[in-house]
C-alpha cells in the first residue's frame, strides 16, 4: 500500500492484512446492544460486507448500549438503522439490512458462504437455533452473550468441536425446541448495560478477524468476569448426545430462487418430492363448517381466522410441506430465505439437500 487510508494504522498490525479483511462477508445475527458493538466494530475494520439479521424495532431502553442507533431511530428496524449508520462511519463496507428472524432472513447457503457468523442473540432458543444452521453450513461461528459484569464468548471452527449445546443438559436442549427460553426470562427487564456489550464485542470482533486473518486461537470458549478480574478460556468436553454437530456438505443446486414460484421449484424436482421449508406457514385450507377455501396469506402469525365464506372461526393448521402452497406463490413469500437449502424427502422416503439460486 501506498498512499494513507483509514486503514493505515491497522494494516501495521502483526498478521493483518487487510485486503483479506476487505474480501470477507460476515453474519451479525442480532442488532441490539452487542450486535451493534460488534457491528461498528467489523465496520471499522473495512469487513468487505456485513448481513445485518434483526427482526426487532429499536425501543428507547436500547439507546444507553446502541452506538449505531439515536433517538431518531425509535420504532424503525434495528438492522435498517444500523446499515444506516454504518453507510456513514464505514462507507467501505457494504452492508444488507434483513428485518426477519434468522431462519426468514439468512439462507443456509448465504451462511456457507460467509467467511464467518456472529451470534448476539439473547435467547438460549436462538442461539441454538443459529448454532444448527451454523452447524449445517460449515461455517465457523462466533457466539457470544453478556452478564451485567461479564459475558462468555464461544468460537466453533469445525463441526466436530464442543459446542454451546455441548453445555447444556437433554432437558435444557429439548426445552429450547419451544421458544420457552422467552418464558423462561419471563418480561422482567434483565440487567444489562454497555460494559459488558462491549467487552464481550470486542473481544468477538477481534476473534471474527483472527479467524479471517486465517490466524488460529488456541481456545474456544472463553469466560469474561468483570467482577474478579479475570478473562479466561474455559474447558468444554463434547456431549456425545448433542445433536449439533453434522453438516449437509455440499448440496444440490437448485435453478429456482426464492424469486421463482412453488409450481417452479416443483416442476424442478423428480415427481412426488416432497421440498419442506424452515419456517412453518399456514395454507390455504377448508372451511370444517361451508368447505369454501380460506387462504390466510402466508404470511398470517394468528392461531385463528373467520372465514370469508361463513364466518365461523377456523383454527389454522400450518406446515412445512412447500407443497401445499398455492403453485403460483413466490418461495420468498413462504418465508424462504435468500440462498435457503432445503430438505427434500423423495418418493422413497429418502432426504437430500437443495440450494436455491
Ligand atoms: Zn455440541
Ligand atoms: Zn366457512
Amino acid at each position: 500500500m501506498t498512499s494513507p487510508d483509514r486503514h493505515d494504522r491497522q494494516r501495521l498490525m502483526p498478521g493483518w492484512d487487510q485486503s483479506r479483511i476487505a474480501g470477507a462477508t460476515a453474519v451479525v445475527a442480532g442488532v441490539g446492544a452487542l450486535g451493534n458493538e460488534v457491528a461498528k466494530n467489523l465496520g471499522l475494520l473495512g469487513f468487505g460486507r456485513l448481513i445485518l439479521c434483526d427482526p426487532d424495532t429499536v425501543a428507547a431502553h436500547n439507546l444507553s448500549r446502541t452506538v449505531l442507533f439515536d433517538a431518531n431511530d425509535l420504532g424503525r428496524p434495528k438492522a435498517e438503522a444500523a446499515a444506516r449508520t454504518l453507510a456513514r462511519v464505514a462507507p467501505e463496507t457494504a452492508v444488507e439490512a434483513r428485518v426477519d428472524g434468522l431462519v426468514r432472513g439468512v439462507g443456509i447457503g448465504e451462511l456457507a458462504d460467509a467467511d464467518v457468523v456472529l451470534g448476539c442473540l439473547d435467547t438460549r432458543w436462538a442461539r441454538l437455533q443459529l448454532l444448527e444452521r451454523c452447524t449445517m453450513a460449515g461455517v465457523p461461528l462466533v457466539d457470544g452473550g453478556t452478564h451485567p459484569w461479564g459475558g462468555e464468548v464461544r468460537l466453533r471452527v469445525d463441526p466436530a468441536e464442543p459446542c454451546y449445546g455441548c453445555t447444556l443438559t437433554p432437558a435444557e436442549r429439548w426445552g429450547s425446541e419451544v421458544p420457552a427460553s422467552c418464558a423462561e426470562l419471563g418480561d422482567q427487564p434483565l440487567p444489562a448495560s454497555i460494559l459488558s456489550s462491549s467487552l464481550v464485542a470486542g473481544w468477538m470482533a477481534a476473534t471474527a478477524a483472527r479467524q479471517v486473518l486465517g490466524v488460529p486461537l488456541p481456545w474456544r470458549f472463553l469466560s469474561v468476569d468483570i467482577a474478579i478480574g479475570d478473562t479466561a478460556p474455559v474447558l468444554v468436553d463434547r456431549d456425545p448426545e448433542c445433536p449439533h454437530h453434522s453438516a449437509i456438505g455440499e448440496p444440490a443446486r437448485a435453478t429456482v430462487s426464492r424469486d421463482d414460484t412453488v409450481g417452479e421449484l416443483l416442476g424442478a424436482l423428480p415427481p412426488r418430492s416432497e421440498p419442506l421449508a424452515w419456517a412453518e406457514f399456514p395454507p390455504p385450507q377448508e372451511c370444517y363448517r361451508c368447505h369454501g377455501v380460506c387462504e390466510p396469506g402466508y404470511g398470517y402469525r394468528e392461531p385463528t381466522i373467520e372465514c370469508p365464506h361463513c364466518g365461523d372461526w377456523l383454527r389454522l393448521r400450518r406446515t412445512t410441506r412447500i407443497r401445499e402452497a398455492s403453485s403460483g406463490t413466490k418461495l420468498a413469500e413462504l418465508g424462504i430465505a435468500p440462498h435457503e437449502v432445503l430438505a427434500v424427502r423423495s418418493s422413497d422416503g429418502e432426504y437430500s439437500w437443495l440450494r436455491l439460486g
